[in-house]
C-alpha cells in the first residue's frame, strides 16, 4: 500500500482541471448544431429528418427563413446538418450549454445577421 502511495505522489492526475482550465472537445465531436440562415431556402427537409423534433423554420420575407432549434429536444445527432441539401447546418463543438429556465434553449438563428451564437448560459 505504501508503494502505491508513493507511485500516485509522481503520476500525473487521472483528472483534468475543468472547468478552470477549458477542454478542448475532440475532433468529430458533435455539439450545438448552428445554422446560417442567410442560406436557408426553406425546404423542411431538416424538419423531416430531425428524429427528436427540434427543429422549427420560420417564413420571415421572400425567400428569407429563420431556423429554430430546441436544444432541449436536440439529441446531437448531427442528422441535420448531413441532410442540408445547402449545407448551412453545422455541428459546432460547443457543449456547455445548461440552462435554468429550459425555453433559454430554444435558439433561433436569424436571417438576418446569420450565424448565431450558442446559448450563454450566463445570460
Ligand atoms: S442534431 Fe439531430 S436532434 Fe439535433 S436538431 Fe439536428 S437532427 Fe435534430
Ligand atoms: S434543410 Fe437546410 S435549407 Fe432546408 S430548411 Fe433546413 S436549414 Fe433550411
Amino acid at each position: 500500500m505504501i508503494s502505491t502511495v508513493l507511485r500516485s505522489l509522481f503520476r500525473k492526475p487521472a483528472t483534468t482541471r475543468y472547468p478552470k482550465v477549458p477542454f478542448i472537445m475532440p475532433d468529430r465531436f458533435r455539439g450545438a448544431p448552428v445554422v446560417d440562415s442567410k442560406g436557408c431556402i426553406g425546404c423542411k427537409i431538416c424538419v423531416r429528418d430531425c428524429p427528436s423534433g427540434a427543429i422549427t423554420i420560420h417564413t420571415v420575407g421572400e425567400k428569407r427563413f429563420e431556423v429554430e432549434i430546441d436544444l432541449g429536444r436536440c439529441v446531437y445527432c448531427g442528422q441535420c446538418a448531413d441532410s442540408c441539401p445547402k449545407k448551412v447546418i453545422e455541428i459546432s463543438p460547443s457543449f456547455e450549454l445548461a440552462q435554468i429556465d429550459r425555453n433559454k434553449l430554444k435558439v433561433v438563428f436569424h436571417a438576418d445577421p446569420g450565424i448565431a451564437a450558442c446559448p450563454d448560459p450566463e445570460a
